[in-house]
């Protein structure tokens, strides 16, 4: 039966694959190695995965595992061990127990990053316990997607990538070393699936998007085809090849290339894949997974070092897009019967105008240490009272600043409302950018998360395009730019109809740039604007789709 559940997406990218369940080692005592020889050869694995990622050029990964490696012969971890053993326990039980104290100690800190690094001491004590018992490291056979509780992040490395599809945790935070070395690996990942385990007892197909936290285990067809479309492989020679080539219609008429990213450390490797800007930082991911919200400074220092990554570039904060499908326990909300209709993003401005302002200063003080532009983007705005709450917010927040960075203000479009008074929108912003995610679930009253609803959130029905064409045509007159940051963007048949309605800049996740900018050139101007024109006459989805899935067959680039 199929399940669709949600959690935080910290590596962009859809995958789809066999369910394969990680198991930790249960602390049992059939020893068959002693702990030096143990952990020797623990360390001796660990340096050579190091090796692996360091040969692949993922230098900073390959760091971590390295820290892992010296890990294994810790003297203090070792002794530990043995103190252990000289009391009763067997190697498998004494490793474990010691790692879990040397774990406990650095969750205790005050300290995110080293709190996070404990995950990293059970992962070695778990290799050396595995060794001790004289098992093989765990190994697909098939393309998968790693379900687990918490996958360790030797273990993430370890699975051969060409067979890993994704990675779904129960656990897991944004900055765990799972999530990041999913993400230098390109691999899809979500971690924070409530649920996930249960869910997945009997799951045999798992399909991840890592980009919106979406999962679905056992997908029906219609869904499984609807994501395996969106599935991008590794960069091919032909992508190299348009690497560094701009996204333009084969008439040369050019759109700019923006990223997407969910965190700071993204911001580099969509630099070097091309991003032009961030067109959209979904800034909630290090909301999630702690137990309150980050606190100005902590935030600071992500922003400025996502500012610093972009080297001058643009990077559009998205202001906390929490609620809906990504709930943060420490607002108490309340009960939310609608989630996607209740308390979310810019609504939070009333019950908790207090975390926005953090937020915003912390923006803008990022900025400012920068020299950078401060470009800040209010999610779920409605019309323009919700317009003026951001601006009071960010009165507020520059209140008594000595030197407020420049700003530039802009919303995402994705209520209807906001559609339909977008020229009072436009006459008080600075930029636009449509969340077609979230537009066409609001418009075809579809809820993004229901998979048997999955064939009536395609972004190419005309009235989302038809929506698409007046915010362009409201905000021409005065100007202002108007983006695209929802997952159409990254469709290379959506991206060809959004060039053809003049949307001026596609905002997506780097591993679709390529497919993007392939597809655009094989139409003119004139000839996606006809697309378009055609494609919001058509009387569905599956129509307009099917038109434009057409032309781009029989097009010449
Ligand atoms: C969207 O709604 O299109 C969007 C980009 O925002 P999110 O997917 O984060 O809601
Ligand atoms: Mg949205």
């Amino acid at each position: 039966m199929t399940r669709r559940l949600s959690g935080v997406g910290v590596a962009s990218g859809v995958g789809i694959g066999a369910a394969w369940r990680y198991v930790p080692p249960e602390p049992g005592s059939r020893t068959r190695v002693e702990l030096a020889d143990a952990s020797a050869q623990a360390a001796a694995e660990l340096e050579a995965l190091g090796r692996r990622l360091r040969s692949a050029g993922n230098e900073a990964e390959a760091a971590i595992i390295d820290a892992q490696a010296m890990m294994a012969t810790d003297p203090e971890l070792i002794a530990d061990t043995s103190a252990r053993i000289a009391d009763g326990a067997s190697v498998e039980q004494a490793i474990l127990a010691a790692g879990a104290a040397a774990a406990g100690e650095l969750a205790a800190l005050d300290d995110e990053i080293l709190a996070a690094r404990s995950a990293d001491v059970v992962d070695v004590a778990q290799r050396i316990a595995r060794v001790a018992r004289g098992d093989a490291p765990p190994r697909l056979e098939r393309r998968s997607v790693a379900l687990a509780a918490d996958l360790p992040p030797s273990i993430t490395v370890e699975l051969d990538p060409a067979l890993l599809a994704g990675v779904v945790l129960e656990g897991g935070t944004p900055t765990s070393h799972a999530a990041i070395l999913a993400r230098a690996l390109g691999i899809p990942a979500v971690v924070g699936v409530a649920g996930l385990l249960d869910a997945a007892t009997t799951a045999r197909e798992v399909a991840v998007d890592g980009g919106s936290g979406d999962v679905v285990i056992d997908p029906e067809p219609a869904v499984r085809d609807a994501m395996a479309s969106r599935v991008h492989g590794p960069p091919s020679g032909a992508d190299d090849a348009l690497r560094d080539e701009p996204l333009r219609t084969r008439d040369g008429h050019r759109l700019g290339l923006a990223a997407n990213v969910a965190r700071p450390d993204e911001v580099r490797a969509a630099v070097e894949a091309g991003a032009e800007a961030i067109g959209l930082m979904r800034t909630e991911f290090a909301f999630m997974g702690r137990p309150g919200p980050p606190d100005e400074r902590v935030q600071r220092r992500a922003y400025a070092s996502a500012l610093r990554a972009a080297a001058g570039r643009t990077v559009v904060f998205r202001l906390l897009d929490a609620g809906g499908d990504k709930a943060l326990p420490y607002l108490e909300l309340g009960p939310q019967p609608n989630p996607f209709l209740g308390m979310r993003a810019i609504r939070l401005a009333r019950s908790h105008p207090g975390l926005l302002v953090t937020q915003l200063r912390a923006v803008l003080s990022a900025a400012d240490e920068v020299g950078a532009v401060a470009w800040i983007m209010a999610p779920m705005v409605a019309d323009l009272g919700d317009v003026r709450l951001l601006r009071d917010l960010l009165a507020r927040a520059q209140g008594g600043g000595p030197s407020p960075p420049a700003v530039r203000v802009g919303i995402m479009i994705e209520l209807p409302s906001a559609v339909l008074v977008a020229d009072q929108l436009a006459a008080e912003v600075d930029f636009l950018s449509i969340g077609t995610n979230d537009l066409t679930q609001y418009l075809l009253a579809a809820d993004r998360t229901n998979a048997a609803l999955a064939d009536r959130q395609d972004p190419l029905h005309p009235a989302l395009l038809r929506a698409v064409r007046e915010v362009v045509a409201a905000a021409a007159p005065r100007d202002v730019p108007v983006a695209v940051c929802g997952e159409m963007a990254a469709d290379p048949a959506g991206a060809v109809v959004l060039a053809g309605l003049g949307v001026g800049e596609l905002s997506m996740e780097p591993r679709a740039f390529a497919s993007v900018k392939a597809a655009m050139r094989r139409l003119s101007l004139a000839e996606a604007q006809e697309l378009a024109r055609a494609a919001s006459d058509a009387v569905s989805a599956a129509e307009a789709r099917r038109l434009v899935d057409e032309r781009l067959a029989t097009a010449t680039s």
